[in-house]
C-alpha cells in the first residue's frame, strides 16, 4: 500500500472552551485583563495572576463573574521560580489540570544602552523571559499527561525590530519567539501548541500616557494609522487556542508597522 493520508483531525476544540482551564499572568490590567475576560466569555475557568495590584485582580474577576464566567485570582511574582511553581500548583489543586497558559506578564524599564544599569537588564529579563520558563516549566508536564495544551506568549513587535532605548526590553521580547518556536518543535507530537503573539502598539494606559506629540508621530508610522485594540490582542490568542495545527508561529497584529 502506498502512504495513507491521515486526514482525521480531532477536533480537540470549538470557540466553546467549556471546561478548560486557563492561566494567565499578569491578568488583572491591560491586554491580560482583556485575555482572561474574553476566554471566561467563551467558557475557560480562568485563574487571573497578579503582582502587586489585588485590587485590579479582584476588579477583572468580579467582572467576569457578573456575566456569568468563572474565574479566581492569584498573587505571584512570576519572574520568581517558587512563585511562579505555586500559581500553577494551585491552578491544578483547585481545578484539577491546566489546559491554557498566558504567558502575558511583562514590564518595560526603558533607557539607552549606555545608561542601562544592570538592574535594569536584570528586572526585565527576569519578568518578561524568565517568568515564561518559570510558568512553562511547571505546566509542561500535566499538558503532556493530558496530551492537550495551549501555550501562548505575549512577546511584542520590539523583539522583531528592536526599539530605542529597549535593548533589554527587546532581549526579552527576541528570546520569547525564540523559546516558542523551539518548545512549539518539541511537543508537537503531544497535543500541544506553543505560539507567540507580537502586538504592536496598543492602545493600553501605559501607551496613551506618552506625550501627544510623541504617541502622534508614533501612530503616523503605522500604516493602519491607528493604535491596535486590546480586544485585537485577545482575538488573535483565541484563535490560536482554537485552532489546533498553528504551532511554532507569531502573530503579529500590529496594523501593518512589520511585516
Ligand atoms: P500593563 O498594563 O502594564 O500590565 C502588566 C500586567 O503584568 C499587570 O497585570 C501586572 O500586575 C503584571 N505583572 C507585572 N510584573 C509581574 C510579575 N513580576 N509577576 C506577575 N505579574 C506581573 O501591560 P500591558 O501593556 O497590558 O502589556 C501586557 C503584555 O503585552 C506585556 O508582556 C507587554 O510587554 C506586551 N506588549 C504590550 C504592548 C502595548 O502596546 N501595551 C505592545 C507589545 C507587547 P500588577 O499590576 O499586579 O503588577
Amino acid at each position: 500500500m502506498g502512504t495513507t493520508l491521515n486526514t482525521e483531525v480531532k477536533k480537540s476544540t470549538t470557540s466553546n472552551l467549556q471546561g478548560k482551564v486557563a492561566i494567565v499572568t499578569g491578568g488583572s490590567r491591560g491586554i491580560g485583563s482583556i485575555i482572561a475576560k474574553e476566554l471566561a466569555r467563551n467558557g475557560a475557568e480562568v485563574v487571573i495572576n497578579y503582582n502587586s495590584n489585588v485590587e485590579a485582580a479582584s476588579d477583572v474577576t468580579q467582572e467576569i463573574e457578573d456575566f456569568g464566567g468563572k474565574a479566581s485570582y492569584f498573587q505571584a511574582d512570576v519572574s520568581n521560580s517558587e512563585e511562579a511553581r505555586s500559581l500553577v500548583e494551585n491552578t491544578i489543586e483547585a481545578y484539577g489540570k491546566v489546559d491554557i497558559l498566558v504567558n502575558n506578564a511583562g514590564i518595560t524599564r526603558d533607557r539607552t544602552f549606555k545608561k542601562l544599569s544592570e538592574k535594569e537588564w536584570n528586572e526585565v529579563i527576569n519578568v518578561n523571559l524568565n517568568s515564561v520558563f518559570n510558568t512553562t516549566s511547571t505546566v509542561i508536564n500535566a499538558m503532556l499527561e493530558q496530551g492537550f495544551g495551549r501555550v501562548i506568549n505575549i512577546s511584542s513587535i520590539i523583539g522583531q525590530a528592536g526599539g530605542f532605548g529597549q535593548t533589554n526590553y527587546a532581549a526579552s521580547k527576541a528570546g520569547i519567539i525564540g523559546f516558542t518556536k523551539s518548545l512549539a518543535l518539541e511537543t508537537a507530537r503531544k497535543g500541544i501548541t506553543v505560539n507567540a503573539v507580537c502586538p504592536g502598539f496598543i492602545a493600553t494606559e501605559m501607551v496613551e500616557a506618552m506625550p501627544e506629540k510623541v504617541l502622534d508621530n508614533m501612530i503616523s508610522a503605522i500604516p493602519m494609522n491607528r493604535l491596535g485594540q486590546t480586544d485585537e490582542i485577545a482575538d488573535a490568542v483565541l484563535f490560536l487556542i482554537n485552532n489546533g495545527y498553528v504551532t511554532g508561529q507569531c502573530i503579529n497584529v500590529n496594523g501593518g508597522l512589520y511585516m
